[in-house]
């Protein structure tokens, strides 16, 4: 009789310790966002989407280094470049396998001339793998496109670079 009494009254304390951190977290503001209607905060190190940068006067930002092809670790990234007639090398071909990318960010930190980059864009799920083969003409399209955030983020975070 004595130890169902125990038993009893320890249950009825979980009980109302239950209900009270219920409670407690009721009035709390909510940690869950109502994505896709809500996102959170990105930092300007967020490696999402690729994108190749344009100078303000339109001019291709990358040189042909390939530096970001020999770096990249998944082997992702194919460039073909020749001479221009100016004498300036740039790209024929710039291709990112998207599904073969692990997103470390090591070609965005080779650049010599913040032309290759990951920006914050991560809402780009396809239904097919060929959608996620980028060329040339896709990623100087997502640098257009996303060019005033990917400049800030550089520009937020060159203070530690
Ligand atoms: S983020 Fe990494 S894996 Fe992806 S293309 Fe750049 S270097 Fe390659
Ligand atoms: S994107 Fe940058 S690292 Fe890659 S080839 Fe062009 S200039 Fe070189």
């Amino acid at each position: 009789m004595f130890i169902k009494r125990i038993i009893t009254s320890v249950f009825l304390l979980e009980l109302l310790s239950g209900l009270f951190l219920t409670l407690r977290y009721f009035f709390r503001a909510k940690v869950t966002l109502n994505y896709p209607f809500e996102k959170g905060p990105l930092s300007p190190r967020f490696r999402g989407e690729h994108a190749l940068r344009r100078y303000p006067n339109g001019e291709e930002r990358c040189i042909a280094c390939k530096l970001c092809e020999a770096i990249c670790p998944a082997q992702a990234i194919t460039i073909e470049a020749e001479a221009r007639e100016d004498g300036s090398r740039r790209t024929t071909r710039y291709d990112i396998d998207m599904v073969k990318c692990i997103y470390c960010g090591l070609c965005q930190e080779a650049c010599p001339v913040d032309a290759i980059v990951e920006g914050p864009n991560f809402e780009f799920a396809t239904e097919t793998r060929e959608e996620l083969l980028y060329d040339k003409e896709r990623l100087l399209a997502n640098g257009d496109r996303w060019e005033t955030e990917l400049a800030a983020r550089i520009e937020a975070d060159s203070a530690y670079r």
